[in-house]
């Protein structure tokens, strides 16, 4: 049993706990100076002493740990944490049946009770991702449950959190049997090759699932697709199943052109037949537009923050000026793809970049497809940041 730290929540703090706010922050604290371990369970109490939520300690770069519970009787043991799955999983059942969709998220963090822990799916395989030390904590706890609420092939692990240079890359494997990889999943009957075991990253983000098919579907047909920060190029193995004449990916990571390689050849595309490219994005545009090339689609989909070494990047400041450059190099009528997954502003304001960008040009635009998060990135209400994901289609003319 963990011992319970009793923690005193300003009085401005109290009334966004009581209204459900997830996330237990340093300003909240009247007495941080009392938190020690990682992992220990926190009693939050107003001034006054009345209870008001528990939660446990864990740093992440959002703050200081999660509320868990209202209920003061309630313990956090793997009972607990039984329950949690299981609801989850519950709410995911029409993932578990879908046959052309073997890659999900199961648990999303606070948006399903237990913040700072992910869970994704990957065909029978679990991928459990730590977020701090504290809820790393609660591992035992967590895998025992899982395994009771569910059938598991294996389990992997990602620790995103300083392990101060500890990370060893067989901690990825946590139990059962080991998958091989690459392992191929489904998402809308499209493959993806994927890899649990190797670093930070899986070779694909589930989160764009919704976007990547409507790409496929609605907006490839006959077009030229210029697919900017293109990783393993997922977007650009869409578009080209949907039909597209041709795709350009685009990425500065040595990698992604082996990545997009293996991408295209799981789904049987010749890769020969489209262009991968690693370069830098804005030299790209650079070069694109002294070749006078345009295209029908182009995808955004930037990190919130890169350092090349010529160029510096940060979604919040320069998300105007990549639309500008993306405006520039495609066609009349053309679609543009753009994306972000920074938590530190909304649609609206995101919304807002993407209008400056065509006013200062003096040109016309028109959004025809809005994305936020899919279903099984659950997100709670009280807590907007944790819907970090805004794509927007936008219509130029
Ligand atoms: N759109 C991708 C995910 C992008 S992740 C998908 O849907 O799978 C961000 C990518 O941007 C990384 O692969 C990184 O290598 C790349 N990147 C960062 N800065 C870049 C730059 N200046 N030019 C090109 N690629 C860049």
């Amino acid at each position: 049993m963990k011992s319970e730290i009793s923690i005193k929540v300003t009085d401005k703090y109290k009334a966004e706990y009581a209204k459900g706010y997830p996330l237990i922050t340093k300003e909240a604290l009247e007495n941080p100076e009392a938190l020690q371990n990682e992992g220990s369970i926190l009693k939050l109490t107003d001034k006054q002493g009345r209870f008001l939520a528990k939660g446990y300690y864990g740093l992440q770069n959002k703050g200081f740990g999660w509320i868990l519970t209202h209920d003061e009787s309630e313990t956090i043991d793997q009972d607990f944490m039984e329950r949690k799955l299981a609801t989850a999983i519950g709410r995911r059942q029409a993932f578990y049946s879908n046959l052309e969709t073997t890659a999900f998220r199961v648990f999303n963090g606070e948006g399903d009770g237990f913040g700072g822990l992910i869970i994704d799916y990957y065909a029978g395989f679990y991928l459990l991702s730590w977020y701090s030390e504290g809820v790393y904590t609660f591992k035992d706890e967590i895998i025992a449950a899982l395994q009771n609420v569910t059938e598991c092939k294996g389990i992997y692990q990602k620790k995103r959190f300083d392990t101060k240079g500890q990370y060893i890359e067989e901690d990825d494997f946590v139990t059962g049997e080991r998958g091989e990889f690459p392992m191929i999943v489904k998402e809308n009957g499209v493959n993806f090759a994927v890899y649990l075991n190797d670093g930070a990253m899986t070779g694909i983000f589930l989160d764009q699932r919704d976007v990547r098919n409507t790409i496929r579907q609605k907006y490839a047909k006959g077009k030229t697709v210029l697919n900017t920060f293109s990783y393993t190029g997922a977007f650009s193995v869409a578009a080209s199943l949907g039909g597209a004449a041709k795709t350009t990916s685009v990425d500065l990571a040595k990698r992604s052109s082996s990545k997009t390689i293996e991408q295209f050849s799981v789904n049987g595309i010749d890769f020969e037949t489209q262009d991968i490219l690693v370069m830098d994005v804005f030299n790209y545009f650079k070069y694109a537009k002294r070749k006078e090339l345009k295209f029908d689609v182009v995808i955004l989909d930037p990190p919130s923050f890169a350092r090349s070494k010529k160029y510096t990047f940060s979604t919040s400041k320069d998300y105007t000026n990549l639309m500008k450059e993306a405006i520039a190099i495609t066609e009349r009528n053309g679609v543009i793809v753009a994306s972000t997954n920074s938590a530190s502003f909304g649609m609206k304001k995101f919304k807002g970049f993407i209008d400056k960008a065509f006013k200062d040009l003096g040109k016309k635009y028109s959004i025809v497809e809005e994305f936020t998060l899919p279903s099984d990135f659950r997100v709670q209400k009280e807590f907007k940041e944790g819907d970090y994901l805004k794509v927007l289609f936008v219509k130029l003319g």
